[in-house]
């Protein structure tokens, strides 16, 4: 499966419950919005079961990822898969983080990165990947 391109700003169904606007890149300056659709496979497949979900970082653009990095954000080190729009932060207004990483790995996510609120899951495949964010 390829990529999907999105007009950042814009509308467009993603997927049944999400819209493409929500995994926009947040700086001013890009405009288009790249999702994988096995990511909206996983999501759909989460939100199924823990309810509606907010995505806090989708897509990101390189400069947008480079000033996180900048500012001293716990940034991947090499590519990042937010700039491939492979990879999404997400939390529920009722769960944990340890409780979504749960529902998670329970719908085929490999990759899991854990904070005390929210996840941060992305489509590496090679082996189980878990992290935590302080
Ligand atoms: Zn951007
Ligand atoms: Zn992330």
């Amino acid at each position: 499966m390829k990529t999907t391109e999105f007009k950042k700003g814009s509308n467009e169904n993603a997927s049944t419950h999400f819209l493409s606007k929500e995994f926009d890149c947040p700086c001013t300056s890009c405009d288009k919005t790249l999702v994988h659709p096995e990511l909206l496979v996983f999501l759909e497949a989460i939100r199924a079961v823990v309810g509606p979900i907010k995505i806090t970082s989708g897509y990101r653009c390189q400069a947008y990822q480079d000033d996180l990095r900048k500012r001293g954000y716990e940034t991947a080190k090499g590519i990042s898969s937010h700039t491939l729009g492979e990879a999404v932060d997400l939390l529920t207004n009722k769960h944990f983080g340890i409780e979504l990483e749960k529902v998670a790995r329970t719908v085929g996510v490999k990759a899991v990165g854990v904070a005390k609120k929210w996840i941060h899951i992305d489509l590496r495949k090679d082996a189980v990947r878990r992290w935590t964010y302080s």
